[in-house]
């Protein structure tokens, strides 16, 4: 049963209730892996449930366009001061509608159209709103991509350096989406101050690592991070952007008027909420949890003859070529899928198939680990990934059901917030 429970939707409206009701039942009978997802606390979904979302609050605190602030100023100065203390900068913005509109106010307020910025290709591990030609990033600005060397899948910082002094991109981008080691913010600072140019980290998948501690911060080398609020951080969907007070009311202007109109009151709660929560001795323990999971699936994986790209893992996220296995990275994921395995396909560096059927599967540790489970479950993790494959080449769904049967069993004992056995 969902929690908080929903007896006023389903007197209202059944069937969405009924299908709210079954994907709380999917979130927990499955193993979750999808890196960048996570289980938000009750106190997070009571937050982001409440009478907020009624309320337009155009502007910042103190400077509004409508009246009947009393309350909403003081939530959303709460939500940035404990997000200023929480990751140590100058100034935070928590108003953006999430992590592709916060990187679009970091253009704003520092790209003319036609101008040059510098970020991780999309092939490579970086995002979208990095500079893909698909995105508006890539439409509008003139993108230049850094690479992954083949033989260490890590950043070549001779490469970047090369291409920055060649390109003199005016904003450059660390921090991507399927990069599974340690962001070496230093040395993006060192180039980003050669050549003069605006530094942003984006830590969307990384933020609650380097809150809790279990990943080194951008404070001090990044003039601009901008985050996620949902993926490790463990909030609601939603972005925040982080700087230097240097970069501060520029970023704000880019946010509010220059992209959007009015916050989300009800996800400024939540991530107040989660904010919170990250800030507690517990989710230190979580942090480096999720990177000792990550680690130890790792190995067991790599034990029963997976490839992973850059040969392992610094943080949370695992890449991992297929090709070796005999079977691209999309019927991999179904399958795993089928099994109780929620993952994604991904790309793989230098892939040679096509984005939409790629080499690689993608998964991380954030979620399993909300749940409770330690390393003493990740070899059995594995088993069962490397059992479902060759299943899979096998055509054998009895298998594949066997192993959905045996990965509900396991999570019946680990309890998930948002969800209670009826
Ligand atoms: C997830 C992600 C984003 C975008 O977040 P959305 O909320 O999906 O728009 C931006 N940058 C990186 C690196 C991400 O991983």
């Amino acid at each position: 049963m969902h929690v908080p429970p929903l007896p006023h939707l389903a007197a209202t409206d059944p069937e969405l209730a009924g299908l709210i009701e079954a994907e709380a039942q999917r979130q927990h009978d499955k193993l979750r892996m999808i890196p960048s997802e996570n289980y938000v606390s009750t106190a997070v979904l009571e937050a982001t449930g409440s009478v907020l979302t009624n309320k337009y609050s155009e502007g910042y605190a103190g400077k509004r366009y409508y009246e009947g602030q009393q309350l909403i100023d003081p939530i959303e100065t709460l939500t940035v001061e404990r997000a200023r203390s929480l990751f140590g900068v100058d100034h935070a913005n928590v108003q953006p509608y999430s992590g592709s509109p916060a990187n679009l106010a970091v253009y704003l307020a520092f790209l003319n159209p036609g101008d040059t910025l510098l970020g991780m290709a999309l092939a490579m591990g970086g995002h979208l709103t990095h500079g893909s030609p698909v995105s508006v990033s890539g439409r509008w600005f003139r993108p230049v991509g850094y690479s992954v060397r083949k033989d260490t899948g890590r950043v070549d910082f001779d490469e970047v350096r090369e291409l920055a002094r060649a390109e003199r991109p005016k904003v450059i981008f660390c921090g991507g989406t399927a990069i599974p080691r340690t962001i070496d913010f230093p040395a993006f600072a060192e180039i980003a101050r050669e050549v003069g140019a605006v530094l942003v980290a984006d830590i969307a998948h990384i933020a609650g690592l380097i809150a809790g501690g279990a990943h080194p911060s951008p404070v001090g080398y990044a003039d601009v991070i901008t985050t996620t609020t949902h993926k490790t951080l463990r909030g609601p969907r939603g972005a925040m952007i982080m700087s230097t007070e240097e970069h501060a009311k520029a970023l704000d202007k880019a946010v509010f008027p220059g992209l959007q109109g009015g916050p989300h009151n009800h996800t400024t709660a939540g991530i107040a909420v989660a904010l919170h929560e990250a800030a507690q001795p517990a989710f230190r323990d979580y942090a480096h949890q999720v990177v000792a999971n990550a680690r130890a699936l790792a190995a067991a994986l790599t034990e029963r003859g997976f490839d992973l790209v850059s040969g392992g893992t610094d943080n949370h996220l695992i890449l991992i070529d297929l090709a070796s296995k005999g079977i691209p990275g999309k019927p991999a994921a179904k399958a795993l899928d089928r099994a109780g395995i929620e993952l994604n396909f991904n790309a793989v560096p230098y892939d040679p198939r096509r984005p939409f059927d790629p080499s690689g599967i993608r998964l991380g540790t954030p979620a399993l680990t909300t749940r409770g489970l330690t390393e003493e479950q990740m070899p059995q993790v594995a088993a069962w990934m490397d059992d479902t494959i060759t299943a899979a080449l096998k055509d054998d769904e009895a298998a594949i059901s066997a192993i959905a049967g045996e990965v509900r069993d396991l999570l019946s004992g680990y309890p998930m917030p948002g969800f209670a056995a009826a």
